[in-house]
């Protein structure tokens, strides 16, 4: 017995966890640093722990009411109509779900390269194929809609994510509409904002209204503080909104996380502290540490470091766990999140100290006289 060919299906590599780690280095949890998924280093909202504490002795029943309040609430913060709210299992699950309504096999959905490791894992699971347009460190990363046009062949998804991961790059909401009136008509533009709350640039779910080929991805998981509850959501436009009910995995949405989502859409308190830390901790990376990075977006930096998997794996033996970017196609870069502001001044002086060393002793190997820290 056998499942279907799967060798095109590469495993997800997520960030190491900080239990993980805490075990193979036999020391406490609490003593460690997690940089490397992109966390909201404040933890939830409280009223959102409140709501999962109420909300356990009721987990026996479907969590009907739970996700039609849930996407009632979402779409009034948007001012979009419930039915244009597919609230899904964490923005991954919104990826499935726009695989499953929109791909019929051997459809191509168009990504970026480097990128975020779900869009084609989702498309290989429906039997699709996938293009892909470069988001170049030679051009610093930088997001265009003529650049991406031109790798456009009338692929029936196209993805854009901005920020982007692990770049930290953007693409304006007026290049969004170039790249929404650019495509043909069959091809839906899917706009993923995980890290959107973050961004200075607007939602481009202002262009559902206008525009019906444009879908946008949101989570709880980032600044909202609960990717341990996996609720996120699409926006979708009214005229093909219906769908939902013909694809969507049943409850798949728990009613903890709807609780919680719910308690957390209303604590803007908590959500704006965090929004401010990062956006603190990504400046304080980028002015403090002696390296190559690039402007952000989002709650975390793209570091140009020399040996990433060496960076990380340093860092990681002094308590710091960041993201080699190794499985983006960046070797040579670690990602580091944003942490509380002690997290983060911790951070750089860990990073700065294990950047130091490793130039010196690549240097010192290599007979070459380099200057420390020098990017
Ligand atoms: C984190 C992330 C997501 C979604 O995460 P969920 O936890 O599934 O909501 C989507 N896209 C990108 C680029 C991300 O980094």
């Amino acid at each position: 017995m056998q499942p279907r060919d799967l060798s095109m299906h590469e495993p997800y590599v997520p960030g190491r966890g900080t239990k993980e780690v805490a075990r193979e280095l036999d020391v406490d949890p609490d003593s460690l640093i997690k940089l490397s998924s992109n966390e909201n280093p404040h933890g939830p909202s409280p009223a959102a722990v409140d709501a999962i504490t109420d909300t356990a002795e009721t987990v026996n029943t479907y969590p009907k009411s739970s996700h039609t309040d849930l996407t009632a609430r979402v779409a009034d913060h948007w001012g979009l109509s419930p039915e244009q709210i597919w609230v899904s299992p964490g923005a991954d699950g919104a990826i499935d779900y726009l695989s499953r309504a929109f791909l019929t096999p051997d459809d191509t959905m168009l990504i970026s390269e480097p990128g975020f490791s779900y869009y084609p894992m989702s498309a290989r699971y429906h039997h699709g194929n996938i293009n892909t347009y470069p988001i170049s460190k030679a051009q610093d990363f930088q997001q265009r809609a003529s650049d991406i046009l031109a790798q456009y062949n009338d692929e029936r998804l196209l993805y854009v994510t901005t920020p982007h991961n692990p770049s930290g790059s953007e693409l304006p909401i007026s290049e969004i509409t170039t790249l929404a009136e650019g495509v043909n008509d069959h091809t839906l533009v899917v706009i993923d904002e995980a890290y959107g709350e973050y961004s200075d640039n607007p939602s481009a779910i202002e262009l559902i209204e206008e525009h019906d080929n444009i879908a946008v991805l949101r989570t709880f998981s980032k600044a909202y503080g609960l990717a341990g509850l996996r609720i996120g959501y699409a926006a979708v436009p009214e005229s093909w909104a219906d769908a939902y009910a013909r694809i969507n995995t049943p409850f798949a949405a728990n009613k903890t996380g709807c609780q919680a989502a719910l308690a957390a859409i209303d604590d803007q308190s908590h959500v704006e502290h965090s929004i401010e830390t990062a956006r603190w901790s990504r400046e304080y990376y980028r002015k403090e540490l002696d390296v190559r990075t690039w402007p952000s977006g989002g709650n975390f930096v793209l570091c140009e470091v020399g040996d990433g998997a060496a960076v990380a794996e340093a860092a990681k033996q002094e308590g710091v766990i960041i993201r080699d970017t190794t499985s983006f196609g960046l070797p040579e870069c670690v990602r580091v999140s944003s942490g509380t502001r002690k997290q983060t001044k911790a951070a750089v002086d860990v990073l700065s100290e294990v950047i130091a060393d490793i130039e010196t002793t690549t240097a010192a190997e290599s007979g070459v006289e380099t200057e420390v820290g020098r990017p």
